[in-house]
């Protein structure tokens, strides 16, 4: 049996018409080692950014309907560009929208969640000896509406593909090497990792590293799909592998450090303190769509009988938070609701940090050595992180990077080569 690779590259990698020539190069190299090749493809350069710039130019709030219409346009482009790229090499290939392969979402629109794939289309023409473009980042309800997955989704829709064809690897090729201990714009000598865990690259990629989109390492983890990022622009290199934390060698408490800069942070004041009012707040909110990341809900003290709320958005959701929060301020008779946007979440991530007590205080101090306020804190098994002013992030994640060792000359090659999956 053959086996299956899905590859993914994203609009940098796709930017123009000879980056498209390129990626058909490295398509059909994979072709031919003898596998089938399924390839995703996001929208070309910043498309994506250039639609939304363009709806909210018509209006501040397009519908959901539309805007999916408007902006599953751009991987349109790309699809059938590189199908034809491939084709000029004198190989098969065949290009597909999620609505032709049948990539079932739920009904809901800007981010909707994958519930199906449709595998017999793409199994006969895999058969057929043809390789298959498909646009990443749409999907297709029961009724035939067009959605989209949220900002970043082809990632998601690469490794879902995998998972659907069982697939022996999905490679998504960007514009950087692999994952790295941290942003290398922040922290110029930040390391490659050779390999990091699903649950580690998911907290990372939660905390505000742009390298995957979350729902793709989630779908990989549940699935078990090799991941592997790597750069479209240095194909031999193997990048990062993404696997199960069970296979590997744990040295290091700390494998990342990410600041997230597109928080808002919402403090609702003085709620009664009685049963209920948490659940009316975020059961309101979760109707909305809106995520909650960070929830802090203070000690109600005895002379007000009161708690402040206080929770982290994504800053993209505010008008809409507090449109929704203003619509029960008098049912769950609270006093202000207050926002800031000028914040940022440092998060330091790492499997290494389970019973490994010391790891928190270590990072509080060295905020703290630097004289930056800690506004909220929250904590996983393998994370732990801080709401801080966006002016400190970049100084927090460069002490934290020190702090933890992770520059490239203090990282020891202790793993040695990876398998060449
Ligand atoms: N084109 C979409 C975006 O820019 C999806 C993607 O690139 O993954 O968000
Ligand atoms: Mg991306």
């Amino acid at each position: 049996m053959r086996k299956v690779i899905v590859q993914k590259f994203g609009g940098t990698s796709v930017a123009d018409t000879d980056k498209i020539k390129n990626v058909a190069r490295t398509v059909v190299k994979e072709k031919e080692k003898g596998n089938d090749v399924v390839v995703v493809v996001s929208a070309m350069g910043h498309t994506t950014d250039y639609l939304v710039k363009m709806a909210k130019e018509i209006s501040p709030a397009p519908s959901g309907r539309e805007l999916d219409m408007l902006l599953s346009t751009g991987e349109g482009v790309s699809i059938a560009l590189l199908a034809m790229a491939i084709q000029s090499l004198g190989y098969e290939a065949v290009s597909f929208n999620a609505m032709q392969v049948g990539i079932l979402t739920e009904n809901v629109h800007s981010k909707a969640r994958i519930v199906k794939i449709e595998t017999d289309k793409l199994k006969k023409n895999l058969n057929e000896g043809k390789i298959i473009v498909i646009a990443g980042f749409q999907g297709v309800t029961s009724d035939g509406e067009i959605t989209t997955l949220g900002r970043g989704g082809s990632d998601t829709s690469a490794v879902a593909l995998a998972a659907a064809l069982n697939a022996e690897r999905c490679d998504i090729y960007t514009d950087v090497e692999g994952v790295y201990t941290t942003d290398p714009r922040v922290v110029p000598n930040a390391s490659k990792l050779k390999e990091v865990s699903y649950e580690e690259m998911l907290e990372l990629a939660h905390a505000g590293a742009n390298v995957l989109h979350p729902r793709s390492v989630e779908t990989a983890k549940l699935n078990h799909v090799p991941l592997r990022v790597r750069s479209s622009f240095k194909t031999d290199d193997l990048g990062t592998l993404i696997v199960g934390v069970n296979n590997m060698e744990i040295d290091k408490p700390v494998t990342g450090v990410a600041a997230d800069l597109s928080q808002a942070r919402i403090v609702v004041c003085d709620v009664p303190d009685i049963p209920g009012q948490a659940a009316k707040i975020f059961s309101k909110l979760a109707h909305e769509n809106i995520s909650v990341d960070m929830i802090i809900q203070s000690y109600a003290r005895k002379v007000s009988n009161t708690n402040d709320i206080a929770f982290t958005i994504e800053a993209a959701d505010t008008d809409k938070a507090l449109e929704t929060l203003n619509q029960i301020k008098t049912s769950i008779n609270c006093g202000d609701i207050l926002v800031n946007s000028e914040i940022a979440k440092v998060s330091i991530i790492g499997a290494g940090m389970i019973d490994r007590p010391g790891i928190a205080s270590a990072m509080f101090e060295t905020l703290a050595k630097l004289g930056i306020n800690i506004k909220m804190i929250s904590t996983s098994e393998i994370k732990i992180s801080c709401l801080v002013d966006k002016a400190d992030a970049e100084k927090a994640v460069r002490a934290l990077h020190e702090e933890f060792g992770l520059s490239a000359n203090t990282i020891a090659d202790v793993k040695g080569d990876l398998p060449n999956l």
